[in-house]
C-alpha cells in the first residue's frame, strides 16, 4: 500500500479512504477525526467527531452542544478501529486536548501531527513522539530565523516591565485557547500571586482550563462598559490578557497609561511588533521552531515528510539536504496561530 491510499490530501482536508474519515477538514464532512480545538482545525457542522475529551469540551465552549451531529471521545494511546484503519490519539504538547493522530494500517504508519511544539507546558502533555513512515507536520515557524527563546524567560521580561512602570496598566494580547493560560501558568511559576484580569473573550476556556485541575491562580474578569465606578485608577499596575486583537480598539483605552504587550512566536520579527503596536513583544510561541522542528523529524525517523501548511518549501528543502523526502501539501484553510483565534466572533469581540 502506498502512503497516499492510506492519507491523501483533498480540498476539504487529509481523507483516508479505507476508514472513510477526515482529518481536520475544513469543509463539514460526515466522519471528522479532530487534533485540537483551534478554529482552523476544528470546525462546527460535521456529521460525527471523534476527538480527545478535552478537544470535544472545547468545541462545544466555543460552537455550543450542537456542533456535530454525534461525537465520541477517544482516550490518550487507545487504538480505535474505523472500517480496517487503526487510529490513535497521541499528545502533541499544543493545548490542552491537542493530539498527534497515528493512523496505521497493513504495516504503514502515518502519523498526523497537526500543530505541537516540544518546549515544555504546565498547561498540557507533553508532545509524545511516535516513530512512522511518514510524518505530517506543519511549519508555521519553518524557517531559520525562528528560534524561540525560553518562555520563563520571556514571562520574566513581563514580570520585570510590570515592577518598572509600577503606575501603568501591562495589557498582553494572546491567543483565548492556549497561550493565555499557559502565559498565565508562567507567570505563576515565576511567584506572581496578584489576580490577573481578563477580557470576556478568554473567560470561558480559562475556566475550563481550571475546571482541569491547572492552576492559574486568581483571575478576575474585565467588566464589559468600562464602569466608571471602576476607575481607571484600579488596573494601574496589573496585568491584563486579552485577544490581540482587544489590544488595539477602544475596549483598551480604558487601562491608564498602558504597556502593551503580545505573546506570539510572531514577535521574533521586530516589524510585526511595531506594525501592531506592540511596546513590550513576547517571544512565547505554541508552535515548534526551526530547531524542534528538525529535531522532532529526526526523532521520529519517517522518510516521507508531508507538510501541511507554513514555511512548507524551506522545511521540505531542509530535509532533502538530509537525504529525506519533503513533501509540501499546500493544504489550504490552515492559518497560523494568528488565524486561529476565532475573533471575528463579534459575541467574543465585543466582550
Ligand atoms: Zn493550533
Ligand atoms: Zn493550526
Amino acid at each position: 500500500m502506498k502512503p497516499s491510499d492510506l492519507l491523501t490530501p483533498t480540498p476539504a482536508g487529509l481523507y483516508c479512504p479505507p476508514a472513510d474519515i477526515y482529518i481536520d477538514p475544513v469543509r463539514p464532512v460526515a466522519r471528522a477525526l479532530i487534533t485540537h480545538g483551534h478554529s482552523d482545525h476544528a470546525r462546527a457542522g460535521h456529521g460525527a467527531v471523534l476527538a480527545t475529551r478535552d478537544t470535544l469540551a472545547i468545541m462545544a465552549l466555543r460552537y455550543g452542544e450542537a456542533f456535530t451531529g454525534s461525537q465520541q471521545a477517544a482516550s490518550a494511546r487507545e487504538t480505535i478501529r474505523i472500517g480496517a484503519v487503526d487510529f490513535r490519539f497521541v499528545p502533541a504538547g499544543h493545548v490542552l486536548g491537542s493530539a498527534q493522530i497515528v493512523v496505521e494500517h497493513k504495516g504503514l504508519r502515518i502519523v498526523v501531527s497537526g500543530d505541537y511544539k516540544r518546549e515544555r507546558d504546565p498547561t498540557c502533555a507533553p508532545f509524545e513522539p511516535v516513530p512512522c513512515d511518514v510524518f505530517i507536520t506543519e511549519a508555521t515557524f519553518g524557517l531559520p530565523v525562528f528560534r524561540h527563546p525560553p518562555a520563563h524567560a520571556e514571562a520574566a521580561k513581563l514580570l520585570d516591565s510590570v515592577r518598572l512602570f509600577p503606575d501603568r496598566t501591562h495589557i498582553v494580547g494572546a491567543y483565548s485557547l492556549g497561550k493565555a493560560q499557559r502565559l498565565m501558568a508562567l507567570i505563576r511559576e515565576a511567584g506572581y500571586e496578584r489576580p490577573l484580569y481578563i477580557h470576556g473573550a478568554v473567560e470561558k476556556i480559562t475556566e475550563f482550563y481550571q475546571a482541569q485541575g491547572i492552576p492559574l491562580g486568581e483571575i478576575r474578569k474585565v467588566e464589559p462598559s468600562g464602569r466608571k465606578a471602576e476607575g481607571r485608577k484600579a488596573f494601574a499596575g496589573e496585568i491584563v490578557i486579552c485577544p490581540p486583537s482587544a489590544i488595539q480598539d477602544l475596549w483598551s483605552r480604558r487601562f491608564p497609561d498602558p504597556v502593551t504587550a503580545f505573546a506570539s512566536g510572531w514577535m521574533r520579527v521586530r516589524a510585526r511588533a511595531r506594525q501592531k503596536g506592540v511596546e513590550l513583544p513576547l517571544i512565547i510561541s505554541d508552535h515548534a521552531d526551526w530547531d524542534d522542528l528538525q529535531a522532532t523529524i529526526r526523532e521520529v525517523q519517517a522518510n516521507e515528510i508531508w507538510i501541511t501548511h507554513g514555511e512548507a518549501e524551506a522545511l521540505a528543502h531542509w530535509c532533502g539536504t538530509v537525504g529525506l523526502k519533503g513533501m509540501p501539501l499546500h493544504l489550504v484553510g490552515y492559518g497560523d496561530e494568528g488565524e486561529a483565534e476565532p475573533e471575528a466572533k463579534p459575541a467574543e469581540a465585543s466582550a
